[in-house]
């Protein structure tokens, strides 16, 4: 049996762990990377890719979401791939007058960071998207966001780091660790061990498993939404669409019960956009329900009902498929990034919950820094694993 040595061992290979080889390679860290299955298999390969500030509050998650956006143009320069990283303007529809005093915070955290954002009246939303239906107030317009194609970005992370000479090894999975005194001394898997200075879990929803092996609770739940996709057509949008009630029903789920919209009413919000394919993507469901990835058939319905209520062109465009993905969802809301107290050379980073495509870029940064004893470029300490107890 081999013995896979490395100074970081990076286990998970989504967006996020597949970031943090690319960052901790490009540090001249020997880095390698494992997954149970493959780069893509878990949720950053059933996702959508909107890199938005305008969808976060002020606070830590804002500043998060600002590095991201300052970052990730760099990084994708940086990569040898094309990750479709494109503008993205965000058109956030009001349909209901009585949600604007919710979407001040959002506001705030647009403009405190120094992007731009317009109102617009119905007319000059009309102008901008013909095929709307017209039963709306208007519009919050974010000219600034972006998009990219999640399995394109993982996977141009994992090229990258491979580039700067991290080791890929696919179909492995930690079956125990070997804690000794307060840190990880190897992980023993099917084919071999892992023996590496520090490490670094990166498992999505998979990540109590990998916690509970070493004492720690890392309470990341799934949080599925199913998404449907449409076969190409002629674009039916030009901008990233979402409903601005979406946001507010996160924050007040009592909305879901009154309103008549069939996805919110699921926990759900409308969202849509035309990918580099030309098919449209239609969202999308929110719900806890385990780590079951088969098509909700009630969930694609309120889907399609929500998407041809605004869009009523959509009726003429067969569906071509859907698809499940499970968010990280953690119960405070925020990711955990950082290292563990109780394990040493343990770093954690999951939990991003809907943002782990546009968080990955800055937490691969981070935790490459935490990796090489450098100060992050932001302060992560109320992200820190060890807010949870651990394990008895
Ligand atoms: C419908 C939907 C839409 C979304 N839209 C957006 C969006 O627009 N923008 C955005 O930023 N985010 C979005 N997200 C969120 C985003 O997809 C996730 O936050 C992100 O993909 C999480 O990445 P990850 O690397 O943490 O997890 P994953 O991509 O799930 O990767 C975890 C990896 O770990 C591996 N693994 C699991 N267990 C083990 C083990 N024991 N040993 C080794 N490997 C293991 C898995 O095989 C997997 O490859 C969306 C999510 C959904 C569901």
């Amino acid at each position: 049996m081999p013995t896979f040595k490395a100074d970081l061992a990076v286990i998970g290979a989504g967006a996020v762990g597949a970031s943090c080889a690319y960052h901790a390679a490009k540090r001249g860290l020997k880095v390698a990377l494992f997954d149970a299955r493959m780069p893509t298999a878990g949720t950053s390969g059933a996702c959508s890719g909107l890199i938005a500030i305008s969808t976060k509050k002020p606070g830590l998650a804002a500043d998060l979401a600002a590095e991201t956006k300052r970052l990730y143009p760099k990084v994708v320069a940086e990569l040898d791939s094309d990750v479709e990283y494109r503008p993205a303007p965000l058109l956030m529809l009001i349909e209901d007058a009585d949600i604007l005093t919710e979407l001040e915070i959002y506001q705030d955290t647009v403009r405190d960071h120094g992007w731009r954002l317009d109102h617009l009246d119905r007319a000059a939303v009309l102008a901008l998207e013909p095929n709307l239906s017209p039963d709306f107030e208007g519009a919050l317009l974010c000219p600034d966001e972006a998009t990219v194609n999640p399995y394109r970005m993982t996977l141009g992370m994992v090229a990258g780091a491979v580039a700067r000479g991290a080791t890929t090894h696919w179909g492995i999975k930690p079956r125990a660790i070997d804690v000794v005194g307060d840190s990880i001394a190897a992980i023993d898997t099917p084919a071999g061990r892992i023996e590496a200075e520090q490490y670094v879990f990166a498992a999505g929803v998979w990540s109590p498993d990998l916690g509970a092996m070493v004492g720690l609770d890392l309470p990341v739940i799934p949080r599925r939404g199913d998404v449907v996709v449409t076969a190409r057509a002629a674009p039916i949008v030009s901008h990233y669409l979402m409903a601005a009630s979406s946001m507010v029903v996160k924050n007040r789920p009592e909305l879901a019960e009154t309103t008549d919209d069939p996805l919110m009413r699921r926990g759900g919000g409308f969202g849509t956009h035309v990918n580099a394919l030309g098919q449209c993507l239609l969202g999308t469901t929110r719900a806890f329900a385990g780590h079951d990835r088969t098509t909700d058939p009630d969930g694609v319905r309120a889907i399609v009902a929500s998407a041809l209520k605004r869009l009523p062109g959509l009726a003429r465009v067969p569906i071509l498929r859907t698809f499940v993905g499970l968010r990280p969802h953690v119960p405070d809301g925020k990711p955990i990034i950082g290292r563990s107290g109780r394990v040493s050379n343990l770093l954690v980073a999951t939990g991003h919950d809907g943002d782990g495509i546009s968080l990955s870029v800055v937490t691969g940064d981070v935790i490459a820094d935490m990796a090489t004893g450098r100060r992050p470029r932001i302060d992560v300490s109320a992200l820190s694993p060890d807010r949870f107890p651990a394990l008895g």
